[in-house]
């Protein structure tokens, strides 16, 4: 089985070649091109521009996926294409050019949830069994999620406000760090001294999975705004402590709603227990070394696909195609494109309909 896949849901456009053989899945090319570059003046992403910027993209990516994969259309099974949730104008760009493709070929055509791609993708890195639980940590998402099949999802948990990738990236933008944050934020962390300003927990004294990330941005604010006022700027070891005060907290509230999603999935008594993250956020030492020593107090897997495939991708887009393909999922030329899809709503019968 060999899928093409296309993302274009923010501000990445891709496009991949996935194969699935006897012995699991390849993933033949993936090709990403950020946009980085067009929003940087902006400070976040412009819908207008990510749309016109994707429709220019998405053809000659196509090309390069499939020049580097060594395949023809001929040799193809399916175009599967992120059909949401995201910015509407670059989810709509990629819906009409796989329709497209679809049309001038015969291929089926099958419409991926984003976050359905980012949740299969251990399945294609490291073909885990399902059920299996899943924190997704980008710029855009947060959430605890069961994954128990292509189409089957539960969610524990997840943030009420920012995405812990926003709240990293806001958090250098107020010290004056480059963007992206993380790893900006990361870096400073670690010359830092976490225990020099307490720093809130959002939402640790409440039950359950929910996390909040956007009063501990407003926190980070408020500590700097106290020093500007105090001695009219901050030195290398004041954003030093700051950073690694916040990450410090990140990774406190992580640990903890992590444990508690872990003892809810272990209630089913999975056979090999397996905790796996993805994400951009999935990249900081901090997070992943807090997460591994949690996964290792329920005896489970830690795991940690490639950054370039924890991060937006096509070659997650096509695998998950690829399982929806095996359960004979097919979209047809009315596929939509939906900003908004909540994955524990992605049942068959919820397809193309509204929210
Ligand atoms: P989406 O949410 O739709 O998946 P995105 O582009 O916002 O898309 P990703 O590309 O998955 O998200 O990840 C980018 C985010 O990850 C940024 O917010 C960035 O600051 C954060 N990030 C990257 N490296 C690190 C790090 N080392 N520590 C913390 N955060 C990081
Ligand atoms: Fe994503």
């Amino acid at each position: 089985l060999t899928i093409l896949g296309l993302e274009s849901s923010c501000d990445d456009t891709a496009a991949a070649i996935v194969r699935v053989g006897p012995d699991g899945p390849e993933v033949l090319s993936s090709i990403v091109h950020g946009q980085t570059a067009l929003h940087e003046d902006f400070g976040g992403v412009v819908p207008e521009i990510a749309a016109r910027a994707h429709a220019e993209k998405l053809d000659t990516s196509v090309a390069a996926a499939m020049t580097e994969a060594g395949v023809g259309f001929g040799d193809l099974d399916a175009v599967a294409v992120t059909s949401g949730p995201g910015l509407i104008g670059g989810v709509l760009s990629g819906v009409m050019c796989a329709k497209g493709i679809a049309a001038g070929t015969g291929l089926p055509l099958i419409g991926v949830n984003h976050l359905a791609g980012h949740a299969l993708t251990p399945r294609l890195t490291d073909g885990v069994a399902y059920p299996y639980l899943m924190l997704l940590v980008s710029g855009g998402h947060c959430q605890f999620l069961i994954v128990r099949g292509p189409e089957d999802f539960t969610r524990l948990g997840g943030t009420i406000d920012d995405a812990p990738g926003e709240a990293f990236d806001k958090v250098a933008r107020l010290l004056g760090l480059v963007q992206p944050g993380g790893p900006a934020v990361e870096r400073e962390a670690a010359n830092g001294d976490a225990g020099r300003f307490r720093l809130p927990r959002p939402l640790l004294d409440r039950p359950g999975c929910d996390m909040s990330f956007s009063g501990l941005k407003t926190a980070v604010l408020r500590a700097r705004d106290a020093l500007v006022a105090e001695k009219g700027g901050l030195t290398r070891r004041d954003r030093a402590d700051l950073c690694a005060g916040f990450q410090a907290a990140v990774v406190d509230v992580l640990a903890e709603k992590t444990r508690r999603a872990m003892a809810l999935y272990c209630q089913e008594n999975p056979a090999e227990p397996v905790i796996a993250v993805a994400g951009g956020v999935a990249a900081n030492g901090a997070i992943r070394a807090e997460l591994e020593t949690v996964a290792a107090q329920f005896e489970a897997r830690f795991l940690a696909p490639p950054l370039k495939l924890c991060t937006d991708n096509a070659a997650m887009i096509a695998y998950a195609g690829a399982e929806l393909f095996a359960l004979g999922r097919r979209d047809g030329m009315d596929l939509a494109a939906r900003p908004r899809w909540p994955l524990d709503q992605s049942r068959p019968g919820m397809l193309g309909g509204g929210k």
